[in-house]
């Protein structure tokens, strides 16, 4: 099983990822960005991180997602060049998407100011990795997954992996489905 951590931190991610029938995770990032939430505070089952401070699954997701969808790629990327510590990687063999190397990353936020775009999120790119599983094994216990549950916005939930796809919702590696508007000059 390929985690959202191993595809971000370790480049796994499904560079053309295909249609199912299987359910999948599905975000909506921009009720994740309302601004309601100061803080994303769902309840996450990961398995090996349930002791304190405890483990936010929707976090790397978020990351993943936004490396997926909303960097615009650049062919000068300054967030690399920033990186004290060689955390961030353009993978030129996948569009020129991002993966940060978290065992390098000390969470010094350098990308994120550095971005001309704005497009790493600080909350994003934090010293304690944060994982999601997808709850692949846990699907169909009692509650799981517990953060479609605990969001209070509706943010999250399962949707089969063969829905229409509209020009703001895309499938992200292969457990992933991220809703996202594009940017619209006449609405900024
Ligand atoms: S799908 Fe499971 S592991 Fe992933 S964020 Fe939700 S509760 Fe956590
Ligand atoms: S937070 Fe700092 S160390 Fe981590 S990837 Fe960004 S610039 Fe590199
Ligand atoms: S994070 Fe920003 S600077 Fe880095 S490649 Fe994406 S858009 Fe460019």
């Amino acid at each position: 099983m390929t985690t959202s951590a191993e595809e971000l931190h370790h480049g796994q991610l499904a560079a053309s990822p295909v249609k199912g029938d299987d359910q999948r995770l599905y975000v909506d990032l921009d009720k994740c960005a309302t601004g309601e939430c100061s803080t994303c505070e769902i309840q996450c089952s990961y398995y090996y991180h349930t002791q304190k401070p405890g483990n936010n699954g929707i976090v790397s997701i978020a990351e993943l997602a936004t490396y997926a969808l909303v960097c615009r790629r650049c062919e000068e990327p300054h967030c690399v060049n920033a990186c004290p510590k060689d955390a961030l990687e353009q993978q030129k063999d996948k569009g020129n998407m991002l993966v940060r190397h978290a065992l390098r990353c000390v969470s010094c936020k350098s990308c994120s100011h550095a971005c001309p775009y704005g497009t790493i999120y600080p909350e994003n790119v934090p010293l304690l990795i944060h994982t999601c599983d997808y709850c692949l094994d846990r699907r169909g216990q009692k509650g799981e997954p517990l953060c479609i549950k605990s969001c209070p916005h509706g943010a999250l939930s399962l949707k089969s992996g063969s829905i229409a796809l509209d020009e703001n919702t895309f499938l992200v590696g292969d457990h992933l489905i991220v809703h996202s508007t594009h940017w619209k000059r006449e609405k900024a």
